[in-house]
């Protein structure tokens, strides 16, 4: 049974930092404010100056848009009892709830870390001489210039280390890469290897798998699995994987691989790379101190959708303390991911990872629909999270 909790009594408005505007922080700080926006304040902190969907990313290094075009402007944010500052977090003390960053001091009543992962890209040697990422924006636009200088030889889509971010991803550019060539009249001239380190694309679902790796032989893509690249070799332009062997390649596209951020590791707040909180209710072993997302590690993927369930249940949380009221139900790790298989068609897996003894997923085939839904479900998070209304949408896909 649920308990119920006790209006928290405090004369003055609740103090509520989060750390990161992301997928978990912008959810956050939106479903607080709709609920409870007169009573707290609530201080959204972030680095850059807007949002961008990682999914864009595959768009902008492809040239289908830019990341002008797909970049959600944090100042666009206009919520009651939220206020956003463009500011770089330096120090967390998470025993005081106190956060310092390039711009002064905030103390927290309630404090929530949502920094996500970044990139470490020296854990691989070679991958910023001879390599590429997709995984950054920058990385993204930067390929957007090469590509079209590609037009023989081999290209690998190569996962430098795991975790990673949204698992199908790396399958999805190497079909967007097939699509790619083609358009331009070159596939017959390149090969194109995906290397993953699980042994199935996307291990919970063994019926997305199966239809990723029909995908990959009907376009002649080679998928090579269970290895993870190590190093690259950028005199000889030769990726090499865990076990030793050799890939030659005249294009690299990499997953860096994934760490905390920094600030976050400093702060004492991480055990093995990241931020262990209770599966249930997000919160770390410091009191009042939440970790959302990507940070944090409960068993389920690195993705949006999971940092967005993460954050409803800490969001419903904070309600249920503030005004009383019953607690959140456990968070349930279930998440629904759009997968890109070409040809303009997106297919769907829908992801359960706590409720049973193992996790497990269910394949939906891709078609013109699931394109469609994907599609709002990028303008329905540009809505509520900016106001963004469909009409100034128009057909940019977020
Ligand atoms: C190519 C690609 C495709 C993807 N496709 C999908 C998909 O289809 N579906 C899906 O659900 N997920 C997808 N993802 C994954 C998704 O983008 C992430 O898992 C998600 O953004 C995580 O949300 P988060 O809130 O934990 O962190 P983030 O969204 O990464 O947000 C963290 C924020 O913290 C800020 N930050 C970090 N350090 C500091 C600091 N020191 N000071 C201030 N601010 C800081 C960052 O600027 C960032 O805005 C994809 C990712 C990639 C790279």
């Amino acid at each position: 049974m649920r308990r119920r909790r006790r209006a928290y009594d405090r004369p003055v408005k609740t103090r509520i930092v989060v750390l990161g505007a992301g997928f978990g922080g912008l959810e956050l700080s939106s479903i607080l404010s709709e609920a409870v926006g007169d009573d707290v304040d609530v201080t959204l902190i972030d680095k850059n100056d807007g949002f961008v969907f990682g999914y864009s990313k595959l768009e902008v290094m492809f040239g289908r848009t830019t990341a002008g075009a797909v970049r959600l402007a944090y100042r666009d944010i206009a919520k009651p009892g939220v206020r956003f500052l463009q500011q770089t977090v330096t120090a967390i003390d998470p025993e005081k709830r106190r956060v310092t960053t390039d711009d002064g001091v905030h103390e927290a009543d309630f404090l929530v870390v949502a920094l996500g992962a970044d990139y470490d890209f020296d854990a691989t040697p070679g991958l910023v001489e001879g390599g590429n990422e997709f995984y950054s924006v920058e990385g993204a636009e930067r390929l957007a210039e090469l590509l079209p200088t590609f037009s023989g030889g081999r290209a690998i889509v190569g996962v430098c280390g795991a975790p990673f971010k949204c698992p199908p991803a790396p399958s999805e550019a190497a079909l967007l890469l097939h699509d790619y060539l083609s358009a331009r009249g070159v596939r017959d001239r390149c090969e194109i290897s995906v290397v993953i380190p699980f042994g199935s694309p996307v291990p919970p679902s063994p019926d997305t798998s199966r239809a990723l790796v029909e995908a990959f032989g009907e376009r002649g893509i080679e998928f090579v699995s269970g290895r993870r690249v190590s190093s690259l070799d950028p005199a000889r332009s030769v990726a090499v994987l865990e076990d030793g062997a050799e890939l030659p390649y005249d294009l690299f596209l990499g997953v860096p691989k994934h760490r905390a951020p920094d600030v976050v590791i400093a702060g004492g707040m991480t055990e093995d790379g990241y931020v262990p909180v209770s599966p249930s209710t997000l919160e770390t072993r410091f009191p009042g101190v939440y970790g959302v997302g990507d940070v944090a590690t409960i068993g389920v993927p690195k993705a949006g959708v999971f940092a967005e369930g993460a954050a409803r249940v800490v969001a419903q949380s904070l309600i249920a303390t503030l005004r009383g009221g019953e607690e959140p139900a456990p968070y349930g790790g279930f998440g629904s991911c759009y997968i890109e298989f070409g040809a303009g068609l997106v297919g769907r897996v829908d992801v359960d990872f706590l409720s049973g003894p193992k996790p497990t997923g269910t394949f939906q085939a891709p078609s013109d629909a699931i394109a469609a839904e994907k599609h709002d479900f990028g303008s329905s998070r540009a809505a509520r999270w900016f106001g963004r209304s469909p009409a100034t949408a128009g057909s940019t896909v977020f």
